[in-house]
């Protein structure tokens, strides 16, 4: 085993069929596939996995066997910001599925360019909390930031995808655009996803301790925010925490897991601890599922 494989234990995984229960399945990255009885609600969905060279050297292209293999069908797809690994898949998703699509104005860009018809796109209001339902999912879509992980502690690849683009483009194009964390409400219960190691706290909708049950949370490259997890565990107030965009996303997800340089996946632990030894932390493998029942 390489030293940097990893496999992660799956914690509060329960039988299927419970009908408050909510479907968490870990796509890899900041993906995840939510389902509650037959809907199924998509975020930040990148099974495609393009290769380093692949991505400094060519446009990129969504991998159709691989998504095919994952997603059979999706009521909505959110897009927490419009970076490769967030966004790249989402169009294909979107024709497959006939998925409705929320993002930032760059995310509808890219829909646009790849023959998306409007109606299936709602570009989010930025700086605006929205809410809006999917099914029997309610959704907030709350206005969040991105890690400023690149040299000079800026965030990589920043700007707008414009509304001139044509795909394919490369990963470089691929520009960050407004950024959203989303709260998911279903069947009684309450999930929180934030797909970039970075919050803006006045933007958190205030709630109760532990009145979000799951909180899914990117730790790639939060060296870039000092104290980010301490402050989105105070902000979010989780009943247990589920780590995830740790998986080094270069490499295929039929090979296995090795974390992204600087995971430190000790120290996330130590910092959770840290600020309540007692919260509960979650980890799925690569496309497991659990249930949160009631
Ligand atoms: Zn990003």
């Amino acid at each position: 085993m390489h030293p940097n494989d990893f496999a992660a234990p799956t914690v509060g995984a329960g039988p299927l069929g419970d009908p408050a229960s909510v479907g968490v399945r870990w796509l890899g990255t900041a993906g995840y596939e939510l389902t509650a009885g037959d809907a199924t609600l998509l975020i930040d969905p990148y099974l495609t996995r393009a290769g380093l060279a692949h991505f400094v050297t060519r446009p990129l292209t969504p991998d159709a066997a691989a998504i095919d293999a994952a997603i059979t069908r999706a009521d909505a797809v959110l897009v927490g910001h419009s970076h490769f690994d967030h966004v790249l898949d989402v169009p294909y998703i979107a024709h497959k599925t006939g998925a409705h699509v929320y993002g930032s104005r760059s995310a509808a860009n890219l829909m646009a360019a790849s023959g998306l018809p409007a109606a299936q796109v709602t570009a989010l209001d930025p700086g605006r909390t929205t809410t809006f339902e999917v099914g029997p999912f309610r959704v907030t879509a709350v206005p969040s930031l991105h890690s400023p992980f690149a040299f000079g502690n800026k965030v990589p690849y920043p700007g707008e995808i414009p509304c001139t683009c044509e795909i394919p483009i490369r990963g470089k194009r691929y520009r960050c655009g407004d950024v959203f964390s989303y709260r998911v409400e279903v069947a009684g219960h309450t999930l929180y996803h934030l797909g970039s190691a970075n919050l803006a706290e006045e933007s958190i909708p205030k709630t109760a301790d532990g009145a979000v049950e799951l909180l899914l949370l990117c730790i790639a490259a939060r060296f870039a925010v000092p104290g980010i997890i301490k402050r989105s565990l105070d902000a979010i107030r989780p009943q247990r925490v589920m780590p995830m965009h740790y998986d080094n996303l270069f490499r295929s997800a039929a090979k296995p897991l090795r974390l992204l340089p600087l995971t430190r996946f000790g120290r996330f632990v130590d910092e959770v601890r840290d600020f309540d030894r007692d919260l509960a932390i979650a980890t799925l493998p690569l496309g497991g599922r659990m249930e949160l029942r009631s």
